[in-house]
């Protein structure tokens, strides 16, 4: 038996890897510590999204390297075709291998020892299950069809033994996630992503079901009607725009304009939308970041994850990146500022509103649409709340 750690970097993508790699070690036998103990090996599930989220990789890398005989990293940034990781200990392996392989790579080379380990939940209120991974769309900036290979979907059959396998472990809620999770097809047995939300949320004794993210040309009649008439769907969805400009979409290879992005979602008024926006995109300017803010405030979003553009190896504009870097981080405040505005804005609107809230921390937990609220409850429950007052960190409830 050897004891490991484990963390990941990065996306819901990326904790779903780490998680998949979690249990099969578990499963082998092998016993997981927190890694500041210290353990015989290390999992660092890694990110490549930009050049930060690498360096980050690679110093969570030499950190495990200190503390642990064996590192292994996974996930994107192992599979970038450069140099990231050279001149690292020689007791760290990169794993450049798809995330269907990466688990079995990893056990195969710690050694199997086969005895079960009964628990192996990394988040016993929330859960994510990854039914796609992958992209074939191509996007002018992006790596991760490069590093994670076209789109591929798991079989409906695979997706609903594991909600409900999670729902048996007490998972309360759970988070579809994919790397565009709109390419979602079981051909076979005639599933896309309407069919399959459906039936995820009609497993008995789930509450609560969301999706990690979606592209807004997937958001249409069907997938809107799915997720209205899905009683365990929350009130959330994080549709990335990355920007509001529709000549800077153009140049970024996306497939929609700032007013197809803005009638799409008119339908989901109700519910909290969330997105991600690049800033000092190569021809971004002034003007165009503007409108992004603009059309950010259009559509209603609370909460923006903002990137400031990075080029990323073996792009279409890996070797443009013109915008300087303090007009990159001027820009990034302006948009993070906007977005917390928004976000207090909404909490606002929950003063005096009852919400249903999922507690998943003590202390703390998700109302219907993802809000975060403050509230005393044991972990776990699920709890009627009125909203009392706002703090920085969400919803006082009454
Ligand atoms: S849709 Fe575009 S940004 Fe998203 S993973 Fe695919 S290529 Fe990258």
């Amino acid at each position: 038996m050897a004891t490991f750690s484990i963390r990941f970097l990065g996306c819901k993508v990326s904790h779903t890897d780490a998680h998949d790699v979690r249990e099969r070690l578990l499963g082998d036998g092998h016993l997981e510590r927190p890694a500041e103990l210290g353990a015989d090996v290390a999992v660092v599930n890694t990110c490549c999204v930009t050049n930060e989220a690498v360096r980050k990789s690679r110093q969570a890398a030499t950190r495990a390297a200190r503390t642990h005989r064996r590192v292994y990293l996974t996930g994107c940034a192992a599979n970038l075709a450069a140099d990231a990781f050279a001149g690292l200990p020689e007791n760290v392996t990169v794993v450049a291998r798809r995330s269907e392989e990466t688990p079995g790579f990893v056990a195969g080379d710690v050694g199997a020892l086969g005895c079960v380990q009964a628990d192996a939940r990394l988040d016993r209120v929330r859960a994510f299950v990854k039914i796609q991974d992958g992209c074939s769309f191509s996007c002018n900036f992006c790596v991760i069809p490069l590093v994670r290979g076209a789109s591929r979907s798991r079989s409906a059959r695979a997706v609903l033994d594991e909600v409900r396998r999670r729902v048996e472990q007490g998972h309360r809620e759970i988070v579809l996630t994919g790397i565009n999770l709109g390419c979602y097809r079981d051909r076979e047995a005639r599933y896309k992503l309407p069919r399959l939300v459906r039936e995820v949320g009609a497993v008995p004794g789930l509450d609560r079901l969301r999706l990690s993210s979606i592209e807004v040309n997937h958001v249409d009649g069907e997938l809107v009607a799915a997720l209205r008439e899905t009683p365990a769907v929350s009130r959330h969805l994080h549709v990335p725009l990355q920007s509001g400009d529709d000549g800077v979409l153009r140049d970024m290879a996306r497939r929609y304009s700032s007013s197809t992005y803005l009638r799409r979602l008119e339908s989901l008024e109700d519910f909290n939308l969330t997105t991600d926006a690049i800033v000092g995109f190569p021809t971004e300017t002034e003007a165009a970041f503007e409108r992004t803010l603009t059309v950010i405030d259009a559509a209603g979003i609370t909460k923006v994850h903002v990137f400031p553009y990075s080029p990323r190896p073996g792009t279409v504009t890996a070797a443009r990146d013109s915008v300087p870097p303090a007009v990159k981080k001027e820009r990034s405040a302006r948009l993070r500022a906007a977005s917390d505005a928004a976000c207090l804005a909404r909490w606002h609107e929950k003063v005096g509103a009852d919400d249903v809230v999922l507690v998943d921390r003590p202390g703390r937990g998700y109302g219907d649409d993802y809000s975060p609220w403050l509230v005393d409850a044991p972990v776990g429950e699920l709890v009627r709340v009125r909203g009392a007052a706002v703090s920085e960190e969400g919803i006082l409830a009454a």
